[in-house]
């Protein structure tokens, strides 16, 4: 199947004792963006670096735009723009020396490396910065231009390993505007992410690994409805009444999530009775819940790396 860019079935990626991917299957189609979301650990990477042909597979079976990873990888990766999480670029090269050298890497002639080079600093908003060393760059530049770098070949797919971890709110906004971009000219996207708000916005699917196994798998908004509901209050509490408050929700069977200070409670799980247990109400907020309610629900633990 041809709008089947990628398809897994019980995959598996085994390092000595450890089962890192545990027979996984998942499809992702042409021209969607696709999200690999889970705690620490949890197989994102590995995955990755199977679809990539960077790490082979111990177990199951691995088609990337319809080639098997096991016996074309070079076929797969001239389709492939590849983001790792290790930041690349020779700091002996200037800016857009970094791009050209990257074009002789597939074979692009000159012209077309440098026409398609020129290009992409441009739509990255790195023009200015061309004759500049890459130890110049901020941390936000430089992540723009390792996406630049990794579109040189004009990928059908794009593979971005936690593109935005550790910028700052306008980079991080920037680089969602151009994955978006990119998006709409039909690239393929898979990415990771520990930042919900990002997998929310830019992921159509996405599956929430924990432990080498799937835990859920769709859209955004749909593993929110599924899930939590569309709302979620939040009750303020102190140490010493959490213990009496947890036991009368329990006690009602209502479901909770204890986050410290305060316990959170889903719509899915029943929000009627809290008006009951005689809080104060200014201990009770309710908001829309989103797909940070649903991660915690479902691994029990938080997703970003401290
Ligand atoms: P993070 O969010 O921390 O990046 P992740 O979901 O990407 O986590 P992986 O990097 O895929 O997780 O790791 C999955 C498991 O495999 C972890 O227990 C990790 O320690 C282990 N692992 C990863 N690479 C190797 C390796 N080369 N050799 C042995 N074990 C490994």
């Amino acid at each position: 199947d041809m709008s089947k860019v990628i398809q897994a079935r019980n995959l598996t990626k085994r390092y000595r004792d450890l089962l890192a991917v545990n027979s996984i299957d998942f499809d992702i189609r042409q021209g969607e963006c696709f999200g690999f979301l889970g705690p620490n650990g949890a197989g994102k990477t590995t995955t990755i670096r199977m679809i990539t042909c960077t790490s082979p597979v111990t177990d199951g079976d691995l088609l990337v735009d319809g080639k098997d990873v096991r016996s074309n990888q070079k076929a797969i990766k001239s389709v492939l723009g590849v983001v790792s999480q290790a930041d690349s670029l020779d700091p002996g090269l200037n800016v857009i020396q970094n791009l050209l050298s990257y074009g002789r890497y597939f074979n692009l002639s000159s012209t077309v490396a440098s026409q398609r080079a020129v290009e992409a600093l441009d739509f990255f908003h790195l023009k200015d910065k061309a004759n500049q060393s890459v130890d110049e760059l901020s941390g936000g530049m430089r992540r723009r231009l390792l996406i630049a770098r990794a579109l040189l070949n004009e990928p059908r797919v794009l593979v971005l390993d936690e593109p935005t971890t550790g910028l700052d709110p306008q980079s991080r906004l920037l680089v969602w505007e151009k994955i978006t971009d990119l998006k709409g000219r039909g690239i393929t996207i898979l990415l990771t992410t520990h930042y919900m708000e990002e997998a929310s916005y830019l992921c159509d699917r996405l599956l929430v690994l924990d432990a080498g196994r799937i835990l859920v798998e769709g859209s955004p908004d749909d593993l929110v409805k599924d899930h939590i509901g569309s709302l979620v209050t939040e009750i303020k509490v102190s140490q010493k009444e959490k213990g009496r408050i947890m036991a009368t929700l329990a006690d009602l069977g209502i479901g909770l999530d204890d986050r410290g200070d305060s316990i959170v409670v889903y719509q899915k799980d029943g929000l009627g009775a809290l008006n009951d247990l005689g809080l104060d109400e200014n201990q009770l907020t309710s908001r829309h819940a989103n797909l940070e309610d649903v991660f915690l629900r479902l691994t029990g633990r938080g997703l970003r790396e401290e």
